[in-house]
């Protein structure tokens, strides 16, 4: 049977994202947006209410909500700010791989530690010479004695410096490639860790994004998650569950860029009509709310069939690889509505246009979702 109707709980949870959206991210995007500031305060005040963390298990302290719940919070969220939406939302893909593969102690203590305070953890997988090749990444985990040493830098990682533990990918044996990778938890605190500058990037400027360098980490065997050689599967399982979620924030932002067009158009007038009178103008925005409704499906879709216990992997593909894309053309279609306006700061939209970018880029660009589509197609026939 298919059903679009949401439950009273998801209904509940929705309304509760939407007014803190309002409420509480709204008044301080700017700010955050303008200064980088990472937003404390705000993300605080999302885990006191549940907002965060929402995928954790209860036994481990979270609400155990399913994929398809994150995705409606998330949309509600990014609404809002999807600055400050990514920085709660890197929680969720670095505690995706100790969902996926940890043991009851890592959950105890690594999940256990987001879900008792408002804590955060980063995934780092990408480094300075490798991000949508994960298999040229050159971090080594050496095994000595009961532990294991890291050496490497890794880049671009979501909440660096603000982390309080890290999942780092790893070689235990670069001669067996994708095979010879190794998953770790890792403290913030351990000996050997640099965190690097905050980059000073395009848009969801909230969020915070660094480089990372390990040397000489030392850490227990205990941390290692899964065997040796699981890493690179543990790695991209986890996308299977945040991919949609992320896609589900692109909705939020593509929504938010309509309804400041909607406003604009029937508001500013040009030859003495509303420009929302003119086809050129309404057409874009019938395309707007067109491609945002295909997308929120195709996002549902990813989000309920891994919540089925099914392999989601395609549909979390269509998913990112269709809403990225599709925020990315209806921000800038509402930047075009605003015409001049549409291109100054003192306007919101421009920071959407900025902030829609990186949907096409983390979590694996939008010419890898394809290649995954592609290989689903004609590799699982
Ligand atoms: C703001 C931000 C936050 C991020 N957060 C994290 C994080 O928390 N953790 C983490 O591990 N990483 C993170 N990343 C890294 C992100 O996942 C990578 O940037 C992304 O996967 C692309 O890798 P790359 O930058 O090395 O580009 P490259 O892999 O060098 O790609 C460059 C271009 O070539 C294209 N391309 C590459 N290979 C192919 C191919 N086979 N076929 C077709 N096209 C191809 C890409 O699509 C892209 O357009 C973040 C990045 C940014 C900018």
């Amino acid at each position: 049977m298919i059903s679009f109707e949401l439950s009273d709980d998801q209904k509940q949870l929705q309304e509760l994202a939407r007014k803190f959206a309002k409420e509480e991210m709204i008044p301080k995007a700017e700010h955050h947006d303008h200064t980088g500031e990472f937003p404390y305060e705000v993300t605080k005040k999302a885990w006191e209410l549940g907002l965060m963390n929402t995928h954790i298990s209860q036994e481990y302290g979270g609400l155990g909500l399913g994929v398809l719940d994150g995705i409606i919070i998330t949309e509600e969220l990014a609404y809002g700010c999807t600055g400050i939406a990514t920085a709660m939302e890197a929680n969720a893909l670095a505690s995706a791989p100790v969902m996926v593969a940890g043991n009851d102690a890592q959950k105890k203590q690594f999940l256990g530690m987001l879900t008792a305070e408002p804590k955060y953890a980063a995934y780092c997988v990408t480094e300075p010479g490798a991000g949508s090749d994960v298999a040229g990444i050159t971090t080594i985990a050496k095994k000595v004695g009961d532990d294991y040493v890291i050496n490497g830098a890794k880049m671009w990682i979501t909440n660096a410096n603000v982390a309080s533990w890290y999942f780092v990918l790893a070689y235990t044996d670069p001669s067996l490639k994708h095979k010879g990778m190794t998953g770790f938890l890792v403290p913030r605190d351990t000996p050997g860790i640099t965190v690097g500058r905050k980059e000073d990037n395009l848009g969801q400027r909230a969020s915070d994004t660094r480089g990372l360098t390990f040397e000489d980490v030392k850490i227990p065997s205990k941390y290692r998650l899964g065997n040796e050689g699981d890493g690179f599967k543990i790695a991209m399982s986890a996308f299977d569950h945040t991919r949609p979620v992320v896609a589900a924030g692109a909705v939020g932002l593509a929504r938010r860029a309509m309804d400041e067009a909607i406003n604009y158009a029937t508001t500013r007038k040009t030859f003495g009509t509303p420009i929302a009178g003119y086809q050129a103008v309404s057409f874009m925005i019938a395309d707007m709310a067109k491609d945002i409704e295909a997308a929120r499906y195709l996002v549902w879709r990813a989000g309920w069939e891994i919540d089925q216990g099914r392999r989601n992997t395609k549909f979390a593909a269509f998913a990112k690889a269709f809403a990225a894309d599709m925020a990315m053309r209806v921000a800038t279609d509402a930047v075009q509505v605003f015409g001049g306006y549409g291109y100054s700061k003192e306007y919101p939209v421009e920071k959407l246009m900025r902030d829609a970018k990186i949907y096409q880029i983390y979590e694996g660009t939008s010419q890898i979702q394809r290649l995954i589509i592609a290989k689903e197609i004609f590799e699982r026939r």
